[in-house]
C-alpha cells in the first residue's frame, strides 16, 4: 500500500512498528539514526516517514528540516509529551504526532490520514475476484460493479487498512463510524454479514471467537 521510512533507534520500537506495518500490506525500511536516514532517503522514494524525535546525534527536530526539500510527509513519535514539543513538530511542518506508549491501531489510523491526505493514487485491494477502489469508492466483483451502502464501504476500509488485524467489535464500529455513532455492536454483525454476502467473502473474513472480525490477506 505505502512505502513507509521508519526512524527510531529504540530496536524493539521499530520491530513492533514494522510488523505491523507488515501485517497491514506496506512496505518499510528501517533507519536508527538521522545520519543513517539520509542516504536512504536519497535512494529511494517514500509515502511516509515515521520519525523519533529523541535520536542520537542529531534529533527529529533537526532531521526534519534537513529533509524537507524531499517533500515526505512525517509523523514524529516521541516520549516528550510537552506542549512545547508538540508545536515545535507542527512548527517544523510535522503532519502528525503520536506519544509513546501509542496503541498500535491509534498509529496505524494516524497513518492512514496522513497517506489519504498525501497519496493521490487509487488505493486498491484484490482478493478472490473482488477489486476494491478505496479512493474512487468503487467495488467490482468479477468486473461487475458491486452496490455497497455508504456504511458498508465505511467497514470495509477499515478491514482492508487494518487487515489480518483481530478488530473488536466496539473497535469497528469506532473506526468505522465514529464515537458519536449511536450504534450497539449488533450492527457491525449485520454488517458484516451483508458484506460478506455481497463480495463472497464468507472465508475472508474471519470470526474471531469472542471478539469480533479479522479481514484475511497474504499480500
Ligand atoms: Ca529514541
Amino acid at each position: 500500500m505505502a512505502n513507509i521510512l521508519v526512524v527510531e533507534d529504540e530496536k524493539p520500537i521499530s520491530d513492533l512498528i514494522t510488523m505491523n506495518l507488515k501485517l497491514v500490506g506496506h512496505q518499510f525500511v528501517k533507519a536508527f539514526s538521522g545520519a543513517e536516514m539520509l542516504p536512504i532517503l536519497e535512494q529511494e522514494q517514500f509515502d511516509l516517514i515515521l520519525l523519533d524525535v529523541m535520536l542520537p546525534g542529531l534529533d527529529g527536530f533537526e532531521m526534519i528540516r534537513r529533509i524537507r526539500h524531499h517533500h515526505v510527509p512525517v509523523i514524529f513519535i516521541t516520549a516528550r509529551d510537552s506542549l512545547a514539543d508538540r508545536i515545535t513538530g507542527f512548527d517544523l511542518g510535522a503532519e502528525d504526532y503520536i506519544i509513546k506508549p501509542f496503541e498500535i491501531l491509534e498509529l496505524l489510523a494516524r497513518i492512514n490520514v496522513v497517506l489519504r491526505r498525501n497519496v493521490q493514487e487509487h488505493t486498491e485491494f484484490m482478493a478472490d475476484g473482488v477489486d476494491v477502489h478505496l479512493a474512487a469508492r468503487k467495488i467490482y466483483k468479477d468486473g461487475e460493479i458491486v452496490e455497497l451502502t455508504a456504511r458498508e464501504f465505511d467497514l470495509l476500509e477499515v478491514l482492508i487498512q487494518n487487515r489480518n488485524i483481530a478488530l473488536s467489535r466496539e473497535k469497528l464500529l469506532e473506526l468505522a463510524w465514529g464515537y458519536e455513532f449511536e450504534g450497539d455492536t449488533r450492527t457491525v454483525d449485520v454488517h458484516i454479514r451483508q458484506l460478506r454476502k455481497k463480495l463472497g467473502w464468507e472465508e475472508r473474513i474471519k470470526t474471531v471467537f469472542k471478539l469480533g472480525y479479522r479481514l484475511e490477506s497474504e499480500g
